[in-house]
């Protein structure tokens, strides 16, 4: 197989020029993970007992989006997507799509995100002719996904004439914290693919059947996905996410060497922690902390140092006590282990 002839919709932003020889090998900056996933799934025989077949990949891919609508994070040339291909059977269709809901569900629920518009985008019925695939596939396949919908409970949307000319395709936009829509996971599904890359199992017949191929991705293009968190938490992300989960804030010079210990103590435990020891006022680090954002803050003293413990500051809720360094830890791990939002 020659690197895949690229669908319509992809053809003006792939680096085609780009084309590197390394050792007598051809490069070229990869827009899409979907061949090689073929690649695989071709190097044997499938058996209909050997599907659903579930490939996942943090799969880095470069797209040449034009400079004017590159934007931060958000619209970026070269991206990591949490890419899956399932090859499956047409009949198990419908739970595969269930699954890759509730996969969605449970992503998008962890990362706070709780209000959803869903489109479902299905064929022209005046145009069918402009779709590959024949009717009885199509409505099976279309007959799946409003099932896999409503087992789910969900509402959607109903979308005539959106469907990709290679299938039919669910779509779930995540509303963020001032309620603006950001794309979220979509799940496509392909007769295209499988036809042009002979994609086959084995049925129970013992005769070669097309497999069903479906494209999932649930947060999408990471770096679009992380940019999205940052707006919806305005930087002020649950400890789980912090970048930096606590600060060490020693009141005076004497107390350096103990927030160092403190810190130690946390490092241990995986916790992304820094001690402040600048030479500034306590009040100063600690509004710089409030800044930052950060959702810890253990403030220690002459008396913090002589009981062996911290004073905790919590962000959005100030002073929450002193305890010793075992009791933060404790507390810190459970709100991380639980992803308390
Ligand atoms: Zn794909």
């Amino acid at each position: 197989m020659t690197f895949p002839d690229l669908q319509p919709p992809l053809k003006p932003i792939v680096y085609s020029k780009i084309l590197q020889r390394v050792e007598d090998q051809a490069y070229l900056l990869k827009p899409m993970n979907c061949p090689f996933h073929i690649l695989m799934y071709k190097s044997k025989t499938r058996s209909y007992r050997d599907l659903p077949i579930r490939w996942a990949e943090l799969g880095t891919v470069y797209r040449y989006e034009r400079s004017g609508v590159l934007h931060g994070m958000l619209r970026v040339r070269g991206f990591t997507q949490d890419d899956a291909h399932i090859f499956c059977r047409p009949d198990q269709l419908e739970e595969e799509i269930l699954e890759v809901l509730d996969l969605a569900e449970f992503m998008l629920t962890t990362f706070g995100y709780t209000e959803y518009e869903i489109e479902l985008s299905v064929r022209d019925p005046e145009a069918k002719e402009k779709y590959i695939g024949d009717d009885a596939v199509w409505e099976q396949a279309e007959a799946a996904l409003v099932r896999a919908l409503e087992q789910k409970g969900w509402s959607y949307s109903r979308q005539e004439g959106e469907a990709k000319f290679y299938g039919p395709a669910i779509d779930i936009k995540i509303l963020d914290a001032l309620g603006r829509g950001w794309q979220g996971p979509t799940i496509q599904v392909d007769f295209n693919e499988p036809e042009r890359f002979d994609v086959t199992y084995i049925g129970e017949d013992g005769e070669e059947h097309r497999a069903v191929m479906i494209h999932r991705t649930v947060l999408g293009a990471m770096e679009r996905f992380v940019g999205g968190l940052i707006e919806h938490y305005a930087g002020a992300f649950p400890a789980w996410l912090a970048p930096v989960q606590v600060v060490v804030i020693p009141i005076a010079d004497a107390q350096i060497p103990y927030a160092h210990r403190v810190a130690e103590r946390l490092l241990r435990e995986d916790f992304r922690v820094e001690v402040d020891d600048r030479n500034e006022r306590v009040g100063y680090k600690i509004r710089e902390a409030e800044v930052q954002k950060v959702p810890y803050m253990l403030v220690v003293g002459k008396r913090e140092v002589a009981d062996g413990t911290v004073s905790v500051r919590k962000r959005g809720e100030g002073d929450i006590g002193q305890m010793s360094s075992e009791e933060f830890c404790k507390r810190l791990r459970a709100e991380v282990e639980l992803k308390a939002l």
